[in-house]
């Protein structure tokens, strides 16, 4: 059997085009576009990639942005006076820090000196512990990606074992959590949470109705470590050597995605899979910000 693909291509496209009809109703109604500022610390090549992809989305859903970029000797006290300053601005909608930060700048201080209103990576603790709890929250970008592609695809949670691989605020931890909830239309998932320390983690794969692999290690799950009829959502973006591409390397995810979709009943690509909705879901979420809809005044 060779898996069904997800097409998070195709699920972000649907996204981004309701998320557009979405921002036209809302300036019909007289409201100024959203806006979203992106901050962008040095010059991390894989960061510009992904902050060249948000300001294209952005463009083509009608959502306002601008890259204000910093030199990577900024200090920690300009940085967080830059963001009090963007806290206050009432034009400004969403905040998104690119990460990662150069090494003197600790991510969870610039995090937390994010308004949590405009924290649409939802990363703040505050949009993270409501997350938990079950309340009304920004929830971060590619947990809420891989919720929509399951929507998308009618693919059942409820019940099932989901093994997650990767134990990190931004992917795994949350998508643990999102499986794991007892209330709402999704979730009611049973979760196993795996992460570098995992002795023998074929035990906790093998066993996996749903796994969801977020380590960033290329090819770190192979097909006899996953159940025939598996759904596999393959978080991992790894730039691997190539000489036969023009760049010198290909993308792969954490998944021998030839040999695990041979088993799989569903799985995502790497790229075209979980990359594309998490910008979509971006851009959902700067718009809840302008509509103020999670946190009303
Ligand atoms: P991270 O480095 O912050 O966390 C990695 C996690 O994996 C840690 O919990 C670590 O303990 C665990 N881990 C590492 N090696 C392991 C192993 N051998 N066995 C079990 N667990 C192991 O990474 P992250 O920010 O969560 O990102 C993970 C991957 O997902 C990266 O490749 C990243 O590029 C990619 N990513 C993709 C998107 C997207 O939109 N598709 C978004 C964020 C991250």
């Amino acid at each position: 059997m060779s898996a069904n693909i997800i097409d998070g291509k195709k699920v972000a496209q649907l996204t981004r085009d309701e998320v557009r009809k979405d921002v036209d109703d809302w300036m019909d109604a007289g409201n100024r576009p959203p806006f979203l500022q992106v901050v962008l610390v040095g010059n991390n090549p894989a960061s510009d990639v992904y902050v060249g992809a948000k300001t294209r989305a952005c463009k083509e859903v009608g959502i306002e942005t601008d890259t204000m970029r910093l030199p990577d000797t900024v200090s920690a006290k300009e940085l967080k006076a830059t963001i009090h300053k963007l806290n206050k601005d009432d034009s400004v909608d969403g905040i998104l820090v690119q990460l990662p930060l150069p090494n003197h700048l600790s991510a969870h201080d610039v995090i937390e000196s994010i308004d949590y209103r405009k924290d649409v990576d939802g990363f703040h603790p505050m949009n993270v512990g409501r997350l938990t709890v079950g309340q009304p929250s920004f929830r971060s970008c590619t947990p809420a990606g891989i919720i929509e592609l399951f929507k998308h695809y009618s693919i059942p949670t409820k019940g099932k074992h989901a093994v997650v691989v990767g134990a990190s605020n931004i992917v795994g931890r949350p998508i643990s959590i999102l499986l794991n909830k007892e209330s709402g239309e999704q979730g009611k998932a049973t979760t196993t949470v795996c992460h570098k320390f995992t002795k023998d983690l074929t035990q906790h794969t093998i066993g996996a109705d749903i796994l969801v692999v977020a380590a960033g290690q290329p090819e770190l799950i192979k097909a006899e470590m996953v159940k025939e009829g598996v759904v596999v959502i393959d978080v991992g973006i790894n730039r691997v050597a190539d000489e036969t591409k023009e760049k010198g390397y290909s993308l792969v995810g954490d998944c021998d995605f030839e040999s695990v979709k041979e088993k799989a009943s569903w799985i995502t690509p790497v790229p075209g899979g979980v990359g594309p909705m998490t910008v979509a879901m971006l851009m959902k979420n700067t718009l809840l910000a302008a509509k103020k809809s999670i946190y009303p005044e």
